[in-house]
């Protein structure tokens, strides 16, 4: 055996004895093969996780009732021609319009931005929570724009944010205030920045004209952050 060999030989029992002893001990966040705790701070392997959550609906479904979110699971439906809805569920918390349509995984991953980027840069901004999650759909059985490929709202794998209403009153809109030098201008910089971390694809007003009043988030195959 060569000597490079032999130091590869050597690098590979290390690194297996310490993963072997290093893992266990690891935070959730920082443990690729821990099952994800939604409640918990997210971590390099958090968007990994959250979009493996599609192969596997039982370990959504339980991820969300560990998480305290009382989401049940709806039958396999079809919103159309090539527009499958499997493993959705209707997302409580305060939605306008309430209770939107959303694959488990993206349910899932919507908890875990609230809790750990929305409500932080509320807190930040304004030194307030917020009151309303104002979002313009999560189903739409239609290809994307311009594209021969199904939307991931064909399958209610996305959602559209439009603004929040904050617990004192004032209102964010990312029509109005999207890349303003304001409070609510930095807010939502923050919550699409923070967007990115955790969805697939986040376009808001920065990808183009349609989606001036919008950030989309979905957790499909395809990864963007504009
Ligand atoms: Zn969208």
């Amino acid at each position: 055996m060569g000597g490079v060999r032999r130091v590869i030989l050597l690098l590979l029992i290390l690194g297996s004895v310490a993963g072997a002893w290093l893992l266990p001990r690891l935070p959730e966040a920082w443990n690729p093969f821990a099952p994800i705790d939604l409640a918990g701070p997210t971590g390099p392997f958090t968007r990994h996780k959250l979009r493996g959550l599609a192969g596997d609906p039982a370990a959504c479904f339980a991820a969300l009732e560990a998480a305290g979110i009382a989401a049940t699971p709806l039958p396999d439906a079809s919103a159309g021609p090539d527009c499958p809805l499997r493993d959705t569920t209707r997302l409580p918390g305060p939605f306008d319009p309430a209770r939107p349509l959303l694959t488990c995984p993206m349910a899932a991953a919507w908890s875990v931005y609230e809790r750990q980027v929305l409500d932080p840069a509320a807190q930040a901004h304004f030194g307030t929570g917020i009151a309303r999650v104002r979002h313009l759909g999560t189903l739409s059985c239609r290809n994307v724009r311009g594209g021969s490929r199904r939307s991931q709202h064909a399958s209610a794998n996305a959602i559209d944010l439009a603004g929040l209403r904050l617990d004192d009153g004032r209102e964010v809109s990312v029509l109005r205030d999207w890349g303003r030098e304001t409070a609510a201008g930095a807010f939502l910089r923050d919550a699409r920045d923070g967007a990115c971390r955790i969805f697939a694809a986040v376009l808001g007003p920065d990808r183009d004209a349609a989606h001036a009043n919008h950030v989309h988030l979905d957790l499909g195959r395809w990864s963007a952050c504009q």
